[in-house]
């Protein structure tokens, strides 16, 4: 099964996770990501352990191009690699949670997000989720 997602660079870096949406954007490409598998149970002894999955985003051609036409507009300084920045808007897209509790939160889960280039068009993602406690 695959889904439909929109990869967005985060721009910037003004609010907490909870209301990351509340920070600039760019829309970079759209791609598939494959059904999510699971490669670490959560844990007993750490509450806050939720587990984490596995899944593959990959592009078409045309979405590929579409990327590096974004990068080249909001990266164009050099500093990072295309494969760096790539990894990191991935990673941008698929972290986060609904969490804007800054102190007393109830246990919200957030998502930490690790993305790998390991083909031209394909990323590795593993997605780590965490209790807030
Ligand atoms: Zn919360």
């Amino acid at each position: 099964m695959k889904t439909a997602i929109s990869i967005e660079s985060r721009l910037t870096t003004r609010y907490v996770q909870g209301y990351a949406h509340l920070d600039d954007w760019a829309q970079v490409c759209n791609a598939r990501t494959s059904k999510s598998y699971v490669v670490a149970a959560p844990s007993d002894e750490e509450a806050s352990d939720g587990g984490s999955t596995a899944r593959l985003v990959v592009l078409t051609p045309a979405e590929l191009q579409a990327a590096r036409t974004t990068y080249r507009r909001v990266a164009g300084n050099g500093q990072v690699s295309f494969t760096n920045w790539m990894n990191r808007a991935i990673e941008e897209t698929l972290s986060g949670g609904g969490c804007g509790h800054e102190y007393d939160c109830c246990g919200c889960a957030s998502y930490y997000a690790d993305a790998h280039r390991t083909k031209p068009r394909e990323f590795s993602v593993v997605v780590r989720r965490s209790y807030n406690y």
